[in-house]
C-alpha cells in the first residue's frame, strides 16, 4: 500500500515570518494523521524557522526545494545537501519545472542533485514533465521517460526505491489548468513502468505525485486516479486553510 503523499512547494513565498505565521496556522486546523505523509518546502531562508515551528509536530516533514550538486565549496548563492540535512531538511525537489525552465538546469544536473540528496540521505522528489509544444508535439512520454530516466542516473536501485517522483506537465503550473484525472494517470502509469524496468517490484511502492493547479476542489479526483500517490501543491498551498483541506483529502 502507498501511503499518498502531499508536499507544498511556497516557491519564492513566506519568509521566516510569514512562515512561522502559516505553521501556527497549518496545525491549528491540521491533527496528525498516520494514513498520510505531509511535507512542506520552504524557501531556503525560511527553513530553519519552519522546523523549529514544527519542534512537537513530527508528523510533518520539511524539505528545500533546491540543492547544488556539490557538498561545499566556491558555488556563491547555492546550499548544498549536508547543508540542508543539517538545518533539519528531510526531502528535497530536484528537476523543478522552474529549475529547469527558468533556470537552465540539465537533465545532467539533476542526476548530479540525486545522487547529492542521497549521500546527505535527503529523499528526492524528482520532478518530470513536458511543456505544452511537446505535448501538443505528442512528445509527452518521451520527454518525461527521457527526464526520469536522466535524473535517476547516478542512484542505486536501493536509492531508487526509497524516493519519490512528481509529474508536473509544465503547462499546468501556475496557471489554473490541470491534467485530467485520466491524462495524468496515463503518463503515472508510464513512469511506474520504467520505474519497473529499473527497480523491479520495488516500483510498486515508490510514490509518484501529480502536480500542476491543484486545489481544494480538483484534488480528490486527481488523488483517485490510478497509480497518483500523493499531490505537490504550489500556489494552494500558501493558504493554511486550502492546504489543510487539500491535506485532508
Ligand atoms: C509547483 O510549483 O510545483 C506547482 C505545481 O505549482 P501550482 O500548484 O501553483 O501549479
Amino acid at each position: 500500500m502507498r501511503q499518498p503523499v502531499f508536499a507544498a512547494n511556497w516557491k519564492m513565498n513566506h519568509g521566516p515570518s510569514a512562515a512561522r505565521a502559516f505553521v501556527a496556522q497549518f496545525t491549528a486546523r491540521w491533527s496528525p494523521r498516520a494514513d498520510r505523509t505531509v511535507i512542506l518546502f520552504p524557501p531556503a531562508l525560511s527553513v530553519t524557522t519552519v522546523v523549529a515551528a514544527l519542534s512537537s509536530r513530527s508528523d510533518i516533514g520539511v524539505g528545500v526545494q533546491n540543492i547544488w550538486t556539490e557538498d561545499k565549496g566556491a558555488f556563491t548563492g547555492e546550499s548544498s545537501a549536508p547543508m540542508a540535512r543539517d538545518a533539519g531538511a528531510r526531502f528535497v525537489l530536484v528537476g523543478h519545472s522552474e529549475r529547469r525552465h527558468v533556470f537552465g538546469e540539465t537533465d545532467a544536473q539533476t542526476a548530479l542533485k540525486c545522487a547529492a540528496a542521497a549521500r546527505s540521505e535527503l529523499t528526492p522528489i524528482l520532478c518530470v514533465g513536458e511543456l505544452l509544444a511537446q505535448r501538443e508535439g505528442g512528445e509527452t512520454e518521451p520527454v518525461v521517460l527521457r527526464q526520469l530516466d536522466a535524473g535517476l542516473g547516478e542512484l542505486s536501485s536501493q536509492e531508487i526505491a526509497s524516493m519519490a517522483i512528481a509529474y508536473e506537465p509544465v503547462w499546468a503550473i501556475g496557471t489554473g489548468k490541470n491534467a485530467t484525472p485520466d491524462d495524468a494517470s496515463a503518463v503515472h502509469a508510464e513512469i511506474r513502468r520504467a520505474l519497473h524496468e529499473r527497480v523491479g517490484d520495488a516500483a510498486t511502492t515508490i510514490p509518484i505525485l501529480y502536480g500542476g493547479s491543484v486545489n481544494p476542489t480538483n484534488a480528490s479526483s486527481l488523488l483517485a486516479a490510478d497509480d497518483v500517490d500523493g499531490l505537490l501543491v504550489g500556489g494552494a498551498s500558501l493558504s493554511p486553510d486550502d492546504w489543510a483541506r487539500i491535506c485532508g483529502t
